[in-house]
């Protein structure tokens, strides 16, 4: 259950073979500054941190990568000369990060990952080699509305991509396989390791996005021992809330670099049972030099709810309903639900699914082995009538509250074929995510207000949810296990860092040993591996995010217009103006959403009017020819302090003008 093994299907003596399948465009072992002459334009292809500029290169899920480079030549001239002049700016303020760590040094690197749960990726850098583990992205936060997923930036290793030995994916969640496609083609496409289930799922992942190059998958197992450029590498089973995660181990000279990735313990009342230490067994003689490792329920006292505790929970409940049972979890947590369909067979219940993800991790699990379903017990959800009650199980995404999911629309009435009732009973099998409390909270009373009994963790008395991660008496036993030297927390936000770097010190660590990253920070283990350092360099960490069909960094100003679209809304100005004697034809148009009630603050509009007719006019008194972008900022600066005045809200101002 812990270690789901499997005979090797590769070995490190394949990895000859390593297939570069695409060779960047130039050199890059160069220094990190762009010192080239102006004419060289297409030093803007791979070297030159294009993101920085505006939002370019694009994949869309209909798939295209090639317009990326090959927009109209007398564009790309004009962006080349602002990198450059960006980038002289930049170097002086900035000095620049060697390309190589000097002599024996170590370097490792959290691109994502530290500064939130999500967008997870991890670089370990040696000599000439160059280790990626996993390639994730996050979902858009308060602080970036609108954007589709934000990725890590990958800046640092774009211009190192010949360095890039692989990419070690530790399991198949999407905080550490869902940047994959859109990171890939940008380092150079390097081979990918990782064990069956995850590659399956990758694979799975890559189909929505048909014209990308495809990945040099290549499946490890627990026992796997590949090397990468000079450095040895090894895998161990770890347990998780997905089937076939694996902890990595990286051999250096001095000890060796180890990241377990997500993990919980397989326990009996606090004390892990024989798989687990087994799994763990080669740090009996390893020696550790660096750990990295999950932070994220490291508030939470004690152990976790071990899976098979909630499986048994669940099955319970499966048997002893007596209603239609529908049952929301996340699809990620594949265990339980493969543990939720044997229990449906057991009982020969009939199962239905709802919800897209839970379809496909169906999919999945059936296609890796580790699923196996009699040919009848899956219904379609428009048969559901056809069966008893008590004999149908309803498995459905969006336990958190997710508008569009399909709990949601069963609650609300809006589901095609499942409309909840008092006949039902809903089990909730899952934590609220903070920040989903609201929706969570919206969600519970839905489902109340249609009379259906509630099963949440919070009230059952029978353990139906467990997180997938370590509580602190497990991240202990961790520590204890693996002895590392030095220490680095991640997988979490600042605050469950820091609490982590704590827990660690209270084992015995000696604080200088034990180092709290932010996203792009470069940590160094130096003097032979005797010396921890953090450099006052940083990789590259803006945020770069997935917007529709582009990826880029974000610029700033896109994000804070949307923050002030969300708070107060817009003000569009339409001027219809005489170019010739510079005066309005009529009164300008005012068209606002979200900034106030426009029925009930006609004085306001009026004035806006008013204001707006007298500062084009003044603008243009002397202006021959008449200058639209003079008269554009005029109106913003005039109207926005305005408005400020007279609502104390700060709508975006868009005046737009119509030369006649
Ligand atoms: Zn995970
Ligand atoms: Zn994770």
């Amino acid at each position: 259950m812990v270690v789901n093994k499997k005979t090797s299907s590769f070995s490190s003596s394949n990895n000859q073979n390593h297939r570069r399948r695409r060779r960047p465009v130039i050199q890059t072992y160069m220094s990190d500054s762009i010192k080239k002459p102006e004419s060289r334009v297409d030093s803007f292809k791979s070297t030159a941190p294009t993101q920085q500029i505006k939002k370019v290169g694009s994949v869309s899920r209909r798939g295209n990568t090639k317009n990326k480079t090959h927009s109209n030549s007398s564009k790309r001239k004009t962006n080349t000369r602002t990198v450059q002049k960006r980038n002289g700016e930049q170097v002086n303020k900035k000095r620049e990060i060697p390309i190589h760590p000097a002599g024996d040094n170590i370097r490792i690197i959290p691109l994502g990952g530290v500064e939130e749960i999500g967008k997870n990726m991890y670089i370990m850098e040696y000599q000439d080699d160059i280790i990626v583990m996993d390639c994730g992205f996050a979902f858009k936060s308060e602080e970036t509305p609108g954007v589709d997923y934000i990725l890590p930036n990958t800046e640092y290793l774009e211009k190192r991509k010949e360095k890039i030995k692989g990419v070690i994916i530790t399991h198949g969640h999407l905080d550490h396989i869902g940047g994959l496609p859109y990171v890939m083609h940008r380092i150079g496409n390097p081979p990918v390791y990782s064990r069956n289930l995850t590659t399956i799922m990758i694979q799975k992942k890559y189909e929505e996005f048909k014209d990308l190059e495809p990945l040099d998958l290549r499946v490890v197992e627990n026992d796997s021992r590949i090397s990468l450029g000079k450095l040895k590498v090894k895998f161990f089973g770890v347990t998780h809330t997905i089937p076939d995660s694996m902890g990595v181990i990286i051999e250096t000279p001095f000890g060796s670099i180890v990241n377990p990735g997500d993990f919980k313990l397989s326990h009996v009342d606090g004390k892990p049972i024989d798989e687990e230490e087994d799994a763990y067994k080669v740090f009996d003689t390893e020696k550790v030099l660096f750990l990295m490792s999950d932070s994220t329920n490291v508030e939470n006292p004690g152990f976790s709810t071990p899976e098979h505790v909630v499986k048994e929970g669940l099955d319970k409940v499966i048997k002893e309903t007596k209603t239609r049972l529908i049952i929301g979890t996340f699809a990620s947590q594949m265990e339980r639900m493969i543990g939720i369909i044997n229990s449906i067979e057991k009982y020969n219940k009939k199962l239905a699914v709802e919800g897209r993800s839970m379809k496909i991790n169906i999919e999945i699990a059936k296609l890796a082995g580790i699923l196996s379903m009699k040919p009848d017990t899956l219904i379609p959800s428009e048969d559901i009538e056809k069966y008893p009650p008590d004999r149908v199980v309803v498995l459905a995404t969006g336990a958190q509250g997710e508008e569009f999911a399909a709990l949601m629309r069963m609650a609300s009435k809006n589901h095609k074929y499942i409309k909840m009732s008092e006949r039902d009973t809903v089990l909730l099998s899952s934590s609220v995510i903070p920040g989903n409390e609201n929706s969570v909270q919206k969600l519970k009373d839905n489902i109340a207000r249609n009379g259906a009994k509630i099963i949440h963790y919070r009230t059952s008395e029978i353990f139906i949810h467990g997180s997938g991660h370590g509580n602190r008496e497990e991240i202990k036993w961790l520590h204890k296990k693996i002895k590392p030297k030095f220490f680095m927390p991640i997988h979490g936000t600042h605050y469950m860092l820091r609490m982590h770097a704590q827990l660690a010190e209270e084992l015995g660590m000696p604080k200088e040993n034990i180092v709290v990253p932010d996203n792009g920070t470069i940590v160094e283990i130096q003097d032979g591996g005797n010396k921890l350092v953090r450099l006052d360099l940083q990789a590259p960490s803006d945020i770069v995010a997935v917007d529709g069909f582009s990826i880029g960094n974000m610029q700033d100003v896109v994000i804070r217009d949307r923050q002030l679209l969300s708070e107060d809304g817009i003000f569009i100005i339409v001027v219809a103006l005489n170019t010739r004697t510079g005066k309005l034809r009529k009164s300008p148009d005012i068209i606002s959403r979200g900034f106030v009630y426009l029925r009930e603050s006609q004085n306001l509009l009026q004035e806006s009017r008013v204001l707006i007719k007298k500062t084009v006019e003044d603008a243009t008194r002397s202006m021959n020819p008449v200058n639209f972008d003079i008269i554009k900022a005029e109106i913003t600066d005039q109207v926005r302090k305005f408005l400020l005045q007279k609502t104390d809200k700060k709508p975006v101002v868009l005046p737009v003008i119509l030369g006649i």
